[in-house]
């Protein structure tokens, strides 16, 4: 590779594949890519608030309502997330819960137990992951 540019445009997926598999998607596939971009501009949304709190010197006071409504349009592609995987919120905070209890046996966050992570390690596989015939596991 002569430049970085190059190297960038080799790993790119072409854009009449990317445009093939938009035509190929289910509406339940095309719902989840919205939810997942409307959560990640969302995100960066309520994270430019917490710039102007953290670095700007501004109270949290002053963006109650703007903090209030970027958390809504959170919940609002959560939800559309959640019901392009036929599940729910509900079912989302529970399965978290149970991570968050296998991680932390105590139910109080130890650094100890963060690092551990005991409910990533190979003893309680993430059940999306599915294991191969040598052992490995793949996504
Ligand atoms: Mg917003």
């Amino acid at each position: 590779m002569e430049s970085y540019r190059e190297l960038v445009d080799a790993l790119t997926v072409p854009v009449y594949e990317v445009r093939g598999n938009f035509k190929n998607m289910a509406a339940t596939e095309v719902d989840f890519l919205h939810a997942c971009v409307g959560l990640s501009t969302e995100a960066g949304e309520l994270l430019d608030v917490a710039k102007k709190i953290l670095f700007y010197g501004q109270s949290m006071d002053e963006h109650r309502e703007n903090i209030r409504e970027e958390l809504g349009d959170l919940i609002f592609y959560l939800e559309l997330a959640c019901a392009a995987m036929s599940t729910d919120t509900d079912s989302m905070k529970a399965k978290n819960k149970t991570k968050l209890l296998t991680r932390y046996s105590s139910g109080r966050f130890s650094k100890q137990e963060a690092k551990c992570r005991l409910d990533k390690s190979l003893d309680a596989p993430d059940p999306a992951m599915v294991q191969d015939s040598d052992g490995s596991f793949e996504i």
